[in-house]
């Protein structure tokens, strides 16, 4: 079995493909975070894997990120299309809206985010952690389904599981950032190590902690999250039947598929 294109997201995502096979996989970092479901979006094979597991049984920070990104290499998946709930750290990122991300700010401790712990020193750039390409097909597919969305948003992923306090939450807004979550981090770079494409769709779910001078707006509770979510997953669904067809097959665009060159020391 393999598949072009990976998918992780929420469990609401398994009715993207008409009819799907799921295989048990097993790789050198154990298992990922469920079985993978392998089918087809048009005429594009796709693996679609639940982040959190298909009961969401795992919290953000035992999530097996590294089995879930070589469980997709061993597919074959040279890009990954991945969608989240995000918190809003500003007024104009509102509920409901979706948002392409653009780069990532790590706040979280004591997940493994590297597959290079050996022998050869590896230094792969995440300057651009988003990819090009994708990206831009995001904001075409988003502007085709005249979405309200935001095409270039800084996310900070913390540790979780808890929610923020108000004081964190007011300095990750101080700090410019635009919107929060558990999980991108590290998703991102672990994909880029793989030299995969990555993209990030987030669905705004609340206002974190609260916004500052806004006693109207509450903080997030997890029944809102999931009330916003399901309200607006079919957004996300629009977004992803728009995004796969317009992928172009050969990644020339690029530099995903380059990133390891000139990036390991002594070799
Ligand atoms: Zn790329």
């Amino acid at each position: 079995m393999n598949a072009e294109i990976g998918i992780i997201g929420g469990s609401g995502l398994y009715s993207l493909m008409d009819k799907f096979e799921e295989v048990e996989m097993d790789t050198e970092y154990g298992k990922p975070s469920d079985r993978i479901a392998i089918g087809m979006i048009g005429n594009r094979s796709v693996a679609f894997l639940p982040r959190h597991g298909r009961k969401h049984s795992l919290p953000p920070h035992k999530i097996p990120y590294k089995a879930n990104i070589a469980a997709f290499k061993q597919l074959g998946v040279s890009r990954i299309i991945s969608t989240s709930a995000i918190g809003s750290l500003k007024q104009e990122y509102k509920p409901g809206d979706i948002a392409l991300f653009d780069q990532f700010v790590n706040m979280t401790h004591g997940r493994d985010d590297t597959f290079f712990h050996g022998s050869s020193v590896t230094h792969v750039s995440t300057a651009e952690p988003y990819c090009p390409e994708l990206r831009s097909i995001g904001m075409k597919a988003a502007d085709t389904l005249k979405l309200d969305y935001h095409k270039d948003a800084t996310i900070v992923v913390i540790n979780g599981p808890r929610f923020n306090t108000k004081a964190e939450s007011k300095m990750y807004a101080n700090h410019g950032f635009d919107v929060i979550n558990m999980t991108q981090y590290p998703e991102v770079p672990l994909a880029i190590e793989r030299e995969m494409c990555y993209l990030g769709i987030g669905m705004v779910t609340d206002y974190d902690a609260g916004l500052e001078g806004n006693d109207n707006i509450k903080p997030v509770t997890l029944e809102e999250v999931n009330r916003i979510f399901a309200a607006n997953i079919s957004k996300v669904k629009s977004m992803i039947n728009e995004i796969v067809p317009r992928v172009p097959e050969a990644r020339i665009k690029c530099h995903c598929p380059d990133v390891l060159k000139n990036a390991v020391v002594g070799h």
